[in-house]
């Protein structure tokens, strides 16, 4: 009559952690997880890196202007600025620069967040160009001193363009009011008379 107890029979009663078990189950889900994947995603996208913008964002041409929106009107031409790209439209400037410079619109574009490397020959071409920029206005004091004239003699010349206009403009005007407004000091009360007025 055989022991319960006898040798080479498990009565622990615990799980023992079969290895060769578990390690074709780990295999096998994994393989599904991989097919999973392909089947879904496919070859992932290559998305060129970040590149600079080669044009000016506008945000201000539209400043101050009045417009009338309609609900129905084309997203275009709804308030606030409208991104051609992704064709949505964004209610600030801020928000604006935000958006094309998100990641979405570059994905739109084709660019993935990253930034290119730059290489050591890219940086060392781009030293010299700064310094080729740099060196005919290496700055003195006489260059100060001309550019101050420079600009204070355009400022004398827009300075005698305006008045030359406001005089034309005010020999128009005499022409054409002329039975009203012949006395300059009238002229000058209702706002015709540029400075000088009285000299004419
Ligand atoms: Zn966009």
């Amino acid at each position: 009559m055989a022991h319960p107890n006898a040798v080479g029979v498990d009565n622990t009663f615990r799980r023992k952690f079969d290895r060769e078990e578990y390690l074709q189950r780990a295999r096998e889900r994994e393989e599904q997880e991989e097919a999973r994947k392909s089947k879904s995603k496919g070859p992932p996208v290559q998305r060129k890196p970040l590149k600079h913008r080669d044009f000016e964002v506008d945000l201000e041409s539209r400043l101050g202007k009045t417009q009338v929106v309609t609900p129905i009107a084309p997203l275009s031409q709804q308030a606030g600025y409208y991104c051609s790209v992704c064709e949505c439209v964004v209610k600030d400037s801020a928000n604006y620069l935000d958006h094309i410079n998100g990641k979405k619109h570059q994905r739109a574009l084709g660019m993935s967040m990253r930034v290119e490397r730059a290489s050591l020959q890219q940086v060392q071409e781009r030293f010299e160009v700064l310094k080729k920029r740099k060196d005919p206005g290496s700055f003195s004091e006489q260059d100060f001193d001309e550019r101050i004239l420079k600009q204070q003699q355009e400022e004398e010349e827009k300075k005698r363009q305006r008045r030359e206009r406001k005089k034309e403009k005010k020999r128009e005007k005499a022409v054409e009011e002329e039975p009203e407004v012949e006395d300059p000091d009238v002229a000058e009360m209702m706002g015709f008379g540029g400075f000088r007025s009285s000299k004419k």
